[in-house]
This record gives structure tokens, C-alpha cells and sequence, in this order.
């Protein structure tokens, strides 16, 4: 295509008429760092955005998608995990896509996450899309993309939208914030306490679910499962409508998952019925905002030449306690804003 418009309508028509290619070089085009692209990229989304906002206007309250986050430790089984839920998914006829936030791809170049040789059977499903993780650029920039990700997802009919994260650094509260829905996934470990999870993400979690539920790990099971419906009991809940549950499932045996759903579906219909859902999506749009606004601010003044030349000065005042962080702050801002 010589004409670029000409490229991003064909693109975006490809897309809505679920050509799994084009949605794939669609989310290429939004992870793109080239500036010219970077104008095609916000042409694309602005036209998804659009579609989407019509194809809901129709649909009397209802969103056209659910969007779930599932995080857990690496070996939880979630990989195992979104390749049974998401088979028993698409056989009730929804169609699934699978995005991945991965904190380790962007710092190591490695990938704890969704890679392709994962999810053998979901990846064939032609109801099914699987995105692998991004593996360029920051955090921040990572989840942006991912972020944006979903709205094409949805736009080319994807109505379940699950969003993989492990549980390492800020990721799992990030999605927490781009979802409708935050799933902890745990393994029966053995262990009085909640292993290796922390407290933080239980508070953000609408759902706890204790995998590998299966011969001789379901004492342990249920036991991991005994506590943290007590350790929920100490928490505030984010909802007016939700209280989190904790279920038991196996991923290997399918055990559970019906249910599980049941209880997915259940969430969907109270915050959709008491409006809390178009609230909460209202709200991470705010959220999203300000959160690129921040980013872009940050990278902006790590770069800038003279702010750039005081920061190791400044740090190292601050830690001898020659000045205070907030005058250093102060100071640096002031040198950013001349
Ligand atoms: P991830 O790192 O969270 O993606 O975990 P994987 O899906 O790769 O699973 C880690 C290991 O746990 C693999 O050996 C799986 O076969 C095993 N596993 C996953 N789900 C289950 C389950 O429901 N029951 C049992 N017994 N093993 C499971």
C-alpha cells in the first residue's frame, strides 16, 4: 500500500473479519517504536474503539467482553491451566484470546510466559488467538501495548479476554487494573503460610484459585484452600457487590473448571446488573491515563541533558542527608521545568 490510510483500513477490516493474522500484525504495529508507525498504530486502535462503542451500543448494558487477569507464581500450572479453561471455553462457542504481561522479557530478554511452545492445543483452535509476550522496551511500555492489545482483541470478536502475569514485581497490579476480573492462581505447596504470594495481590484478587486439586495433592489442596478463605476474611473488599471465593480445581483432569465458570459467570452478571462493571472500566481508562501521562513524564526527565547530569549529585546528598529527598526533588524539577 502506498497510501498509509489505505493499509490501516485494510488492516482493521482484516481484523474485524478475525483473520488471525492481521489482528497479530495489528498488536506488531501498536508495540512498534517507530514514530511514523506509532500515527498508523493510533489510527488503528481510534478505528477498534469506535467499532467496539457501536457494537456495544447494542447490546443494552452489556459489554461485549469479559476480560480476566490470572497471575500466580511460575509452576502454578497456569499455562496448563488456560489451555483447559480455554478449550472448555471455546467449546461453549466463546472465542478466546490470551495476552501475557511478562516483567522478565523486558529486563532479561527471557520469557517466564506464554511463549509458543505453550498451550499447544489452544493455539490451533481457530477460536482461539495466543499473543505472546512483548519483549521490548519497559514495564510500563509492556503493559501499555498490552493495554491496547485488548481493545483489537475485542473489535475481532474475542469475547473472553484472559491476561497472564506472574506474580514478580508491580505486573500483577498493573493488570489488576486493565481487567475485569483478577484471578490468583496457587499450587497446593506445603506450608503453613501462603507461600511465596504476597499479601498485596491477595487484596486485589476477586478470586483465588488453589490448582493441582488431584490425587494425592488434594489434602494439601484443601488445605491451602482453608486458608485463604481465612486470610480473605481480613481483607476489604474491593466490591460492594463481590466477595472473593476461593475454589479448588485440577487443570489436568478438567475438575473444577465448570464451576469455576459458574462462579466467573456470577461475577459478570452482579457488576454488570449493579453497574459497578462500566464503572470500574470508566475508571482504569482514568487510570491508563494518568498512568501514560506519568511514563511519559518519567522518560522525559531521566533524558533531559541537565536534569540527567545533577540526578547522581542529588542521590548522593540526599543519601548522606546533606539535603532533604523533598528539597532534592524540588530542585530537580525546578531544573526540568527552566
Ligand atoms: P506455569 O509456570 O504457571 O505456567 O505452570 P505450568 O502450566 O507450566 O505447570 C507447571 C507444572 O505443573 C507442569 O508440570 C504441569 O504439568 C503441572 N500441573 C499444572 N496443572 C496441574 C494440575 O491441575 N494437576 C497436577 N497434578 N499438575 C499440574
Amino acid at each position: 500500500f502506498n497510501d498509509e490510510d489505505g493499509y490501516v483500513n485494510h488492516l482493521f477490516k482484516r481484523i474485524t473479519e478475525n483473520d488471525r493474522g492481521s489482528l497479530a500484525r495489528g498488536i506488531t504495529l501498536i508495540e512498534t517504536t517507530s514514530e511514523k508507525k506509532k500515527i498508523q498504530a493510533q489510527l488503528l486502535l481510534k478505528k477498534a474503539l469506535h467499532y467496539n462503542k457501536e457494537k456495544e451500543s447494542h447490546l443494552l448494558n452489556k459489554t461485549s467482553s469479559f476480560r480476566i487477569g490470572l497471575s500466580g507464581p511460575p509452576g502454578a500450572g497456569k499455562s496448563t491451566f488456560i489451555e483447559a479453561f480455554g478449550q472448555f471455553l471455546t467449546e461453549k462457542g466463546h472465542k478466546v484470546a490470551v495476552l501475557a504481561v511478562d516483567p522478565s522479557s523486558s529486563q532479561t530478554g527471557g520469557s517466564l510466559l506464554a511463549d509458543k511452545t505453550r498451550m499447544q492445543n489452544l493455539s490451533v483452535d481457530m477460536n482461539a488467538f495466543i499473543r505472546p509476550s512483548p519483549s521490548k522496551g519497559t514495564l510500563g511500555g509492556v503493559t501499555r501495548t498490552t493495554n491496547e492489545a485488548i481493545i483489537l482483541c475485542e473489535a475481532a470478536g474475542y469475547d473472553i479476554i484472559l491476561i497472564e502475569t506472574i506474580g514478580v514485581g508491580q505486573s500483577e497490579f498493573v493488570v489488576a487494573d486493565m481487567v475485569d476480573m483478577f484471578c490468583l492462581l496457587i499450587p497446593p505447596a506445603g506450608g503453613d503460610e501462603l507461600q511465596g504470594i504476597k499479601r498485596g495481590i491477595v487484596e486485589v484478587a476477586d478470586m483465588v484459585v488453589v490448582n493441582k486439586s488431584d490425587g494425592d495433592l488434594v489434602p494439601a489442596a484443601i488445605r491451602i484452600q482453608l486458608e485463604y478463605v481465612s486470610a480473605l476474611k481480613f481483607v476489604r473488599p474491593r466490591s460492594q457487590n463481590w466477595k472473593p471465593d476461593v475454589v479448588r480445581i485440577s487443570s489436568l483432569t478438567g475438575e473444577g473448571i465448570p464451576d469455576l465458570w459458574k462462579t466467573i459467570s456470577s461475577y459478570r452478571h452482579k457488576l454488570t446488573d449493579s453497574r459497578e462493571l462500566f464503572q470500574k472500566r470508566e475508571n482504569q481508562k482514568k487510570i491508563w491515563m494518568w498512568n501514560y501521562i506519568k511514563d511519559h513524564i518519567m522518560d522525559a526527565f531521566r533524558v533531559h541533558p541537565s536534569v540527567k547530569k545533577l540526578i547522581p549529585n542529588m542521590e548522593q546528598q540526599v543519601k548522606k542527608g546533606a539535603i532533604t529527598p523533598g528539597l532534592a526533588a524540588d530542585s530537580l524539577i525546578k531544573e526540568f521545568m527552566k
